[in-house]
């Protein structure tokens, strides 16, 4: 029977007690998320870094059951440098019955992006930071998952600047039944398709690659919208107003409202992102790591129109990306396609709680290969 430890670790959301095998050792916390804390710990059997994120009651009601589910599937089925890797899923408790938790057990990065922004970064670490993300997203669409929901939180680095992408973003029936009304979907990284309810693709995660590096240029929320509406003008008034053609694509609703605002002019990005915006280090050796190429960079990723923007593709071979390019992290065989029938069954609590549970204990299986006794 393996040794199991309950600690103590305080967050910021009170006291939120951990209950993991005894291996894993020096628990702290590191952040909280929607579904639940995440604590820092040592796995004193390999002796890795891990961080240890609890799910209470992921059953509680259908969208926390879902988006567990969902999360676990996935992260079961990725294997990519810059996506979180699942280590091990634990339960301390051992019936159906009784189960209550899921401790889900990843590789431990220092610290997610929210905390680099302000500081101001050099060519090399803004162009690296940008190649992981596009990387990691295109090894995602590979899979048939377009994330919708990157933002900085989502994202986790380490002080060398690698980076891994933390979570699958949303289900693709968000926003039909499994409308996320408890979790607060970040607005301030979502395309203006998504905006203007049109249909959307990949590009939107190219989307939010653009706000991020923005954000991380300038050290501001590019389109801090206060609403959905507010969103919407922010995007024309920062990055101008799109074509003609582009609003006539829109439904007549949004084509309306659309065309009773003032028109504004394109901006020149030296304006909106001059010299002054870029740490610019003596002596970088990649020349085409310049202010220039991060410019064009940007106003491609942020083109309003999707038709327009680059692709995940192209981005990764434009010359301030490709100075990083490997091939087996670009062009990384894809895996599984993800079955989004998963998302989209309508199951009772007890249903969602069953197979939760199965899932927990084939892992445990497979990776603790352990047994616990109740509790
Ligand atoms: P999550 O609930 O997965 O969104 O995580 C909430 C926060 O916990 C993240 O924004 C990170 O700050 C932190 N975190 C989660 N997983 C990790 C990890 N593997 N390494 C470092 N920090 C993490």
């Amino acid at each position: 029977m393996m040794d199991r430890l309950s600690q103590q670790a305080d967050s910021s959301s009170g006291n939120t007690e951990f209950t993991v095998p005894g291996r894993f050792q020096n628990l702290f916390p590191i952040g909280i998320g929607a579904q639940g804390a995440v604590c820092a710990a040592i796995d004193t059997v390999t002796g890795m870094p891990v961080a240890i994120k609890k799910l209470s009651r992921p059953f509680q009601d259908v969208t926390h059951a879902k988006r567990a589910y969902r999360e676990i599937k996935l992260m079961r089925l990725v294997d990519h440098p810059f996506i979180i890797k699942l280590l091990y899923a634990y339960s301390p408790q051992t019936t159906l019955r009784s189960f209550r938790d899921i401790y889900l057990f990843t590789e431990r990065m220092d610290t997610n992006l929210s905390a680099v922004i302000g500081n101001p970064l050099d060519h090399e670490r803004l162009s690296f930071l940008i190649y992981q993300m596009l990387c990691g997203i295109k090894y995602l669409h590979s899979a048939g998952i377009i994330h919708r929901d990157l933002k900085p939180t989502n994202i986790v680095v380490r002080a060398d600047c690698s980076l891994k992408i933390l979570d699958f973003g949303l289900a693709r029936s968000v926003g039909t039944t499994f409308m996320m009304t408890q979790y607060v979907v970040t607005r301030y990284y979502r395309a203006p398709e998504v905006i203007l309810n049109l249909d959307y693709d990949t590009k939107v995660d190219i989307w939010a690659i653009g706000c991020i590096m923005a954000e991380l240029l300038t050290g501001q929320v590019l389109l801090p919208g206060t609403d959905h509406v507010d969103q919407w003008n922010r995007i024309i008034t920062t990055l101008g107003t799109p074509s003609a053609e582009f609003i006539s694509r829109c439904n007549q609703s949004e084509r309306r409202y659309i065309e009773t605002l003032p028109v504004h002019p394109r901006p020149q990005f030296d304006q909106l992102f001059p010299d002054s915006s870029f740490l610019v280090v003596e002596g970088t050796r990649t020349v085409s790591l310049n202010n220039q190429n991060a410019r064009d960079i940007l106003q491609r990723m942020l083109a309003i129109d999707p038709l327009e923007r680059i692709s995940v593709q192209d981005a990764l071979a434009h010359p301030y990306v490709n100075v990083w390019f490997q091939e087996d992290e670009v062009n990384r065989p894809a895996p599984a396609p993800y079955d989004h029938a998963f998302d989209e069954q309508e199951l009772t609590i007890d249903q969602w709680k069953a197979l939760l549970f199965q899932e927990i204990q084939e892992i445990q299986g497979l990776t603790l290969g352990t047994s616990t006794s109740d509790n």
